[in-house]
């Protein structure tokens, strides 16, 4: 399949109303998208990004209005998300309507809907005419793409079209609220953190981390990984432990790298990324993972942070990464 690389929505619109798919940009990351009311384009989201049926895809709308459409009761902790985060890197849990298809919840009773701040996402859905179902355009398992080069090299001949836009501005995918319980539970930690929800929303807000009974299906599964093993920093002295082995048993040396805050690992490793804020951090990981990958990196040592604000999302997506 040829697939057009545009900066026109118009084309992008187009492609998504006659059920092809298309990749486009977002705060978050890239999205791959088709028409919500469109089972057979829905599906082939599945087969092209080798996603799990079970793993249910999230709704992207252009305005408020919308969510009525696709959600069957907004309840009174949805309404305040919704007041206060959107459009933003943010999407909540509710009660769907029978309209949406089955396919694109993985057969839940519920529905992630999300507005994102992006205007030529916004704008995308809009001419689209329909609320588009999107999850990240990679293949299941790998990084995230955050930029359309990204895209590119996982999709091109796959797609019908992928919309250029910039960098995402963000570079981890959404904070996902559950609204449907008494107060809201946050399923995967985003850029809208837990700290933000709790003073603006409701004190009682929890991230509830995928143990036990499977809330949001698609914590269950390895996520994000590059190809490289992803450690975190605290194993720094096993590193050296190791690399004095490797260097006794005559072994060549593995190209290592890593990324974090601290400028003192700026000329330990082959590959570097030292990054200014802790926000810098967040949308530098998955385009980091991926620059490793294409250099042949073995290992990538990430820094540890501590789990507060867009922390804890960074951590989330590293742990994830890690090979077990
Ligand atoms: P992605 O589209 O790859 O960013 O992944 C979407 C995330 O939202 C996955 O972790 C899904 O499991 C989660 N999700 C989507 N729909 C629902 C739902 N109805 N209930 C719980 N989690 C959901
Ligand atoms: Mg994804």
């Amino acid at each position: 399949m040829r697939t057009i690389l545009t900066d026109s929505i118009k084309i992008a619109a187009y492609n998504v109303k006659r059920g092809d798919l298309v990749a486009f940009p977002t705060e978050t990351v890239y999205g791959i998208g088709a028409n919500v009311f469109d089972e057979k384009a829905v599906s082939k989201i599945f087969k092209i990004k080798g996603r799990p049926a079970d793993n249910p895809l999230i709704v992207h709308v252009a305005s408020k209005k919308d969510i009525g459409i696709l959600a069957k009761e907004i309840t009174p902790s949805a309404k305040k998300i919704i007041k206060k985060f959107f459009p933003g890197p943010v999407t909540v849990i509710l009660k769907k309507n029978e309209i949406v298809p089955d396919i694109v919840t993985a057969s839940l009773d519920t529905i992630a809907i999300r507005m994102p701040s992006s205007k030529i996402a916004r704008e995308l859905i809009k001419l689209s005419g329909v609320p588009i179902a999107a999850p990240s355009a990679n293949f299941s398992g790998s990084p995230s793409p955050t930029s359309f080069q990204h895209v590119m090299k996982d999709l091109s001949g796959k797609i019908s079209c992928i919309l250029v836009g910039p960098a995402s501005k963000y570079g981890l995918e959404s904070t996902v609220i559950d609204c449907t319980g008494k107060y809201p539970v946050i399923l995967r930690p985003g850029s809208v953190t837990l700290e933000m929800l709790r003073k603006k929303i409701d004190k009682r807000i929890v991230f509830r981390k995928s143990t036990g009974r499977i809330k949001s299906p698609g914590q269950k599964y390895r996520h994000y990984a590059p190809k490289a093993k992803v450690k975190l920093i605290s194993d720094y002295r096993l590193r050296i432990a190791d690399s004095q082995s490797i260097k006794e048993a005559k072994v060549e040396k593995q190209k290592e790298a890593f990324i974090g805050l601290d400028k003192k690992y700026l000329n330990r490793f082959e590959v570097v990324k030292i990054c200014k804020t802790i926000e810098d951090y967040a949308k530098n990981l998955f385009s980091f993972f991926r620059e490793c990958d294409d250099n042949g990196v073995k290992i990538i040592y990430c820094q540890k942070v501590s789990e507060k604000g867009i922390g804890l999302a960074i951590m989330n997506r590293v742990k994830k990464a890690k090979h077990s």
